[in-house]
């Protein structure tokens, strides 16, 4: 399409998009409406059973993965029209909220409520709301009688905020584009993000000692060799914070404060009974990294220094800590991971989604580092250059009353609707 027909288009989709505010909140709406909360998740089939019917009235191809009983992902796909030369581009929305407590809402939490220009819901922002945005940036295509020159795929995936592989199930499905946005809430500012990996350091002893002989395992003389698992995780937990502090001052990434490279001793099990001395100790720690590490290279360093820790010990050395990481569910297994995203300053797709939302706002965006982890990790793993751009702000997210500025729905619909005619180009529907 020559550029006068292009321009025209970008005008009447824009246009569109403004005067359709109403529609994209009662999407908005009946997306809160089902109750999506993950823990306990295998809730969310019927959510998904929405999104497939819509992607479907929008012409999509639908394909409907399973992952858990009750929980599966929908993936749309719009594929480019023959001869069409687009390039693909891919939103990733997760369709689990965060848990909610029912005490302390103004609204019900699972209906949308309208108030001086904000709507209120679970999930309005983190992250129903995106992910309703960009469907209904290809509705305002389609309504306008555009279709994408390049095949555009949106992924509408469970489990994010259990650490699930939702995502993973869609990588693993062969899903792929030159280009993928998360529309996690980040103010409408793109951004990659840290990694964050979970890992268990456990001290299993082989002998099982009763507490009356502890004097003999402590005192000169006693004979005994034992240890209480608990007491050697302390020389462990000590070692913990000495590597914390080094990364802290070794480490940096811009976009993050120093220190962000936090090692969070979290949970601690161990021991059985009065009656005897701890036998094993384990102990639940949370990894933070920087977009320019990987998690097999955190836990590798974390493993090596706390070897050399129990290396010093005379017991711990004969009897080593051993390492469980990662683990593809909070709730299954206790054990999640997020892989980080960089942001390449030179990527062709930061500088597309500059120019779409530079046409709505007025001026470009500044690139930054979401504090948080999503599912964006995963995308950017498997080679597909990908970015964080959502409305509604991070601090809304996982709150009582969470909510969401109308204004920005409506903008990130607007900026998607652009990227897309950006990005992929822009055809003539049949
Ligand atoms: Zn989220």
């Amino acid at each position: 399409m020559d550029n006068e027909t292009h321009a025209r288009f970008l005008d009447a989709i824009d246009r569109w998009l403004l005067a359709h505010r109403a529609g994209l909140l009662a999407r908005v709406g009946a997306l809160v409406a089902f109750p999506t909360p993950s823990p306990p998740g295998r809730n969310t089939d019927i959510a998904q059973r929405a999104i497939a019917a819509w992607f479907a009235e929008l012409g999509g191809e639908v394909a409907w993965l399973p992952v858990y009983p009750g929980d599966s992902d929908v993936v749309g796909r719009w594929p480019a029209a023959t001869g069409a030369t687009g390039r693909s581009l891919l939103f990733n929305g997760h369709i689990d909220v965060a848990e909610v407590a029912e005490e302390g809402w103004e609204s019900p939490p699972f209906a949308l409520t309208e108030r001086e220009g904000r709507v209120y819901g679970r999930g309005v922002g983190d992250m129903k709301g995106g992910l309703a945005a960009a469907i209904f940036a290809l509705e305002a295509l389609r309504a306008c009688g555009a279709r994408p020159g390049g095949e555009v795929i949106i992924e509408s995936v469970i489990g994010e905020e259990s650490g699930e592989w939702g995502t993973v199930a869609c990588i693993e499905r062969g899903f792929r584009a030159d280009l993928a946005i998360v529309p996690e809430p980040s103010g409408l500012r793109p951004c990659g993000q840290g990694g964050v990996i979970t890992g268990w350091v456990t001290i299993q002893s082989p002998q099982t000692l009763h507490d009356g002989v502890r004097a003999r395992t402590i005192h000169a003389g006693g004979g005994l060799v034992g240890a209480n698992a608990i007491e050697k995780m302390m020389r462990l937990l000590a070692a913990l914070n000495d590597l914390e502090r080094h990364w802290a001052v070794t480490k940096t990434y811009p976009g993050f404060a120093p220190g962000a490279t936090t090692i969070n001793p979290a949970v601690i099990e161990g021991g059985r009974h009065p009656a005897f001395m701890a036998d094993r100790c384990a102990l639940w720690i949370t990894v933070h990294f920087y977009p320019d590490e990987r998690w097999e290279d955190v836990t590798g360093e974390i493993e090596e220094h706390l070897r050399r820790a129990a290396a010093a010990d005379p017991w711990l050395r004969d009897h080593p800590p051993t390492f469980a990481w990662g683990g593809r569910s909070m709730i299954a297994e206790r054990g999640e991971i997020f892989p980080a995203v960089a942001l390449d300053p030179d990527a062709p797709g930061l500088a597309a989604l500059g120019r779409a939302h530079a046409a709505i706002h007025g001026e470009a965006p500044v690139a930054t580092m979401w504090p948080s982890v999503s599912d964006a990790g995963w995308l950017a793993r498997a080679g597909i250059p990908t970015i964080i751009y959502g409305p509604g702000e991070l601090a809304e997210a996982h709150t009582t009353n969470e909510s969401i500025a109308v204004d920005d729905l409506v903008d990130a619909a607007r900026v998607y609707a652009r990227l897309i005619a950006e990005w992929c180009g822009l055809e003539v529907a049949p």
